[in-house]
């Protein structure tokens, strides 16, 4: 309606903003959160693209052990596979089609590593969801899904990673209102929204057009709250991630592989990591564990002659 959009020039109801290119491990990935101008999407606070790359029996998905607090990590494979170990004891074998979700808390430490025997591509999406007060002191968590809901949509479809969407609920669990969807678009689709939630977009194959805007790999398309339907178009089918939720209300501080309320937190978890504290516990893996790097506030100040 015409007195929602009255605003639009100064604060824009949806803008595409190009991914960050960055490595993990061996692997290229393109970082479509955070960005600066949105931190999080929902509790969305983190999204790689990871590949396509080829797993060889040399090199794959060699992330040694590395620590988080205050997130959730969600992995999500269209091609390849992986294997996950954490401080729990966790060995879980992952493959298209399966949810990976990791709750931090307080500490967790994870690989992730090639299986030994899979060559081929390996492509997918490393999301993280910020956690909220009430959960981010709590325990480390961990959980597989080896089948989550798949809906028909027209001419495409959903798969619900996490959240309900389109009459359907993931069995993964979510500690505020939020939606994760993988989605096949074969041609154009109208798709309810919920209203109260904002969006973000990334591509992993092909290309789509919403309401018009166009999104590729590469990019991510961000969507203020107050929609209640999209268009889907494509010209080919494409291979869609929909991250969504209510703007998440508590301010935080990433740095690394955590996710805290302000420095001084960050600090005490780059120490306990770096003194290998049990907060993190330890990981069955053969790979090298992953050094932080000094945060740049705790580095020296350079001498004055
Ligand atoms: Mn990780």
């Amino acid at each position: 309606m015409a007195e929602e959009r009255a605003d639009d020039s100064t604060n824009p109801t949806r803008e595409v903003f190009a991914s960050h290119r960055a490595m993990v491990g061996a692997i290229e990935v393109r970082r479509a959160l955070p960005q600066r101008a949105h931190r999080t999407v929902g509790a969305w606070c983190f999204a790689d693209h990871m590949g396509p790359a080829a797993v060889t029996e040399e090199r794959g998905l060699d992330i040694g052990p590395h620590p988080h607090t205050g997130l959730a990590t969600v992995t999500w494979l269209i091609e390849g596979e992986a294997v996950h170990r954490d401080s729990l004891g966790t060995e879980q074998l992952i493959r298209p089609g399966q949810l990976n979700l990791m709750s931090a808390g307080h500490g967790v430490a994870h690989s992730e590593e090639p299986t030994g025997s899979y060559r081929g591509t390996l492509e997918g999406i490393q999301l993280w969801i910020a956690q909220p007060e009430q959960y981010r002191h709590a325990a480390h968590a961990f959980e597989h899904h080896a089948e989550l809901p798949r809906v028909e949509i027209g001419a495409s479809e959903a798969t619900v990673l996490v959240g309900d969407a389109l009459g359907a609920t993931s069995p993964a669990r979510h500690d505020t209102a939020l939606v994760g969807l993988d989605l096949v678009v074969r041609a154009s689709t109208e798709m309810p929204l919920v209203r109260a939630y904002e969006y973000g977009v990334v591509v992993l194959r092909g290309a789509v057009s919403i309401d018009g805007t166009r999104v590729e790999p590469g990019s991510l398309a961000y969507f203020a709250p107050g929609i209640d339907e999209w268009r889907l178009d494509v010209n080919e089918p494409a291979r869609v991630i929909v991250l969504g939720g209510v703007p998440f209300d508590e301010s935080i501080t990433m740095w690394w592989n955590f996710v805290a309320r302000n420095r001084d937190k960050l600090t005490i978890a780059y120490l306990d990591w770096k003194n290998r504290d049990e907060r993190f516990g330890t990981v069955a893996s053969a790979l090298a564990s992953i050094d932080a790097p000094v945060p740049f506030w705790l580095r020296a100040e350079p001498e004055t002659a």
